[in-house]
C-alpha cells in the first residue's frame, strides 16, 4: 500500500489536507458499465467544482488502493495517524474521507491517538458516491471542509477535536455510531450533544466543543493492541460461548455489552468465567446494549456483583469508543490495573461524568435540531 500526494487547488485562506481512505464517497459510476469505481483524486475538483468557491487551499492524499472500510485494521489507523502527524504543522485542518461502515471506530480510535490536539480533524463520507446525481457526498464534503477551516473572531479553530460530520450534524467522533444502512442520516451521537448544525448557516454549539490545547505539545501515540473482543450478552447465552470467548489465550481486553444499566445473568458458571478472566489480567469493560443512557453498577445487585468481580464501568461510552480505547490503552504497554483505571475516566470526552450526564440529556434536546 502506498500514498499518493496531489498538491494544488484554490486560493489561500485556511489550508486543509483532505485524506481519502476509501469508501463510497470517492466512487464514480462508470457510465458504460454502471459499476462503481474509485475516483481519481486528481479530478476531484472536476467532480466537485464547488470546492473552488470555498476559498481554502486544499491538498489531498489518498490511500492506495482505496479501502472499503469493512477492511480497515489497526494498521490503517496507524497509517492515518502518521499522515496527520507528518502534516500537522503544514495545515490548519484535516478532513478524512472514510467509508461509513467503520467510520465511528476509526474516528474513535484516532481521537485517543492525539493528545493535546489544537486543530480540527473532521471525518465524513456518504451513502451515495460523489459522482451520483442524488449524492449526499458533495454536501458532506463541502461542509466538512468548511468546518475544518472555520475560525472564531480570535482566529482560533472552531472545532479543535476529532469530529464526524454527516447529513447536517457535526458530532464528537468518539460519541458516534452508524445507525442506518440506507438513510442519508446515517450517524448519531445519542449520549452527547451535537457539536454543530449545518442549515442555512453553520451553528456551532461552543459549550459542548472541546477547548483547543493551545501551547501544549501534540503527542501522537498510534499504538493499538488488537487482542480484544466484544461479548454481546443475550437471553440464553450458553456457557460454551462465554467460556470460549473469555479463555482465548492472547485475550487482553473485553467489551461486554450488557442489558439496561449494566446488568448480566447471575449464573455461577458465568460469574466464575468472568472471575477467571479478570484473574488472568483481562480487562473487562461493561457497556450497555441500549443506545442511550449509561451503565450504573450500583443500581442493581447484578451490577454490584460485576463491580466486585473487577469489571470496569464504560458508563455512557459507545461500544466503538470503549473498544478502541481499550485497544489504545493496551497498546501503550500499561498494566491491566492501569488500563482499568484509565478506562474508568474520560480521556477525550468519550464518556460523561455523573454530574454531566443529567446536563447532557437536557442539552441533547436543545442541540438536536
Ligand atoms: N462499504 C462502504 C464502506 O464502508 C460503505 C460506505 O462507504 O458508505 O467503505
Amino acid at each position: 500500500m502506498c500514498l499518493q500526494l496531489h498538491y494544488n487547488m484554490v486560493a489561500p485562506r485556511a489550508s486543509i489536507l483532505l485524506v481519502y481512505t476509501g469508501g463510497t464517497i470517492g466512487m464514480l459510476e462508470n457510465p458504460e458499465t454502471g459499476a462503481l469505481e474509485p475516483l481519481d483524486f486528481n479530478y476531484l475538483q472536476d467532480n466537485v467544482p464547488e470546492l473552488r468557491l470555498l476559498g481554502c487551499d486544499i491538498s489531498s492524499v489518498e490511500f492506495q488502493p482505496p479501502l472499503d472500510s469493512s477492511a480497515i485494521t489497526t494498521e490503517h489507523w496507524v497509517q492515518l495517524a502518521r499522515v496527520i502527524e507528518e502534516n500537522y504543522d503544514k495545515y490548519d485542518g484535516f478532513v478524512i474521507l472514510h467509508g461509513t461502515d467503520t467510520m465511528a471506530y476509526t474516528a474513535s480510535a484516532l481521537s485517543f491517538v492525539f493528545e493535546g490536539l489544537a486543530k480540527p480533524i473532521v471525518f465524513t463520507g456518504s451513502q451515495l458516491p460523489v459522482g451520483k446525481l442524488r449524492t449526499d457526498g458533495k454536501e458532506n464534503l463541502i461542509t466538512a471542509i468548511e468546518i475544518a477551516a472555520a475560525r472564531d473572531e480570535a482566529g482560533r479553530p472552531r472545532v479543535p477535536e476529532v469530529s464526524l460530520f454527516f447529513e447536517n450534524y457535526l458530532m464528537r467522533g468518539n460519541r458516534t455510531s452508524k445507525i442506518s444502512a440506507d438513510q442519508f442520516s446515517a450517524f448519531e451521537s445519542y449520549n452527547y450533544p451535537h457539536l454543530a448544525y449545518a442549515g442555512i448557516e453553520i451553528r456551532y454549539h461552543d459549550a459542548v466543543i472541546a477547548n483547543a490545547h493551545v501551547g501544549r505539545t501534540l503527542s501522537v501515540r498510534p499504538y493499538f493492541d488488537p487482542h480484544v473482543a466484544v461479548l454481546k450478552l443475550f437471553p440464553g447465552i450458553t456457557r460454551e460461548v462465554v467460556e470460549a470467548v473469555l479463555s482465548v489465550p492472547s485475550l487482553r481486553g473485553v467489551v461486554m455489552e450488557t442489558f439496561g444499566s449494566g446488568n448480566a445473568p447471575m449464573m455461577p458458571w458465568f460469574l466464575d468465567a468472568l472471575r477467571a478472566a479478570v484473574a488472568r489480567g483481562v480487562v473487562i469493560v461493561n457497556v450497555t446494549q441500549c443506545v442511550t443512557g449509561y451503565v450504573d453498577m450500583t443500581r442493581y445487585e447484578t451490577g454490584v456483583l460485576l463491580e466486585k468481580i473487577g469489571l470496569v464501568s464504560g458508563r455512557d461510552a459507545t461500544t466503538e469508543a470503549a473498544l478502541t480505547k481499550l485497544m489504545y490503552l493496551l497498546g501503550q504497554g500499561f498494566s491491566s490495573e492501569e488500563v482499568s483505571r484509565l478506562m474508568a475516566i474520560p480521556l477525550r470526552g468519550e464518556m460523561s461524568l455523573d454530574q454531566e450526564m443529567e446536563g447532557f440529556s437536557r442539552e441533547i434536546s436543545i442541540y438536536r435540531r
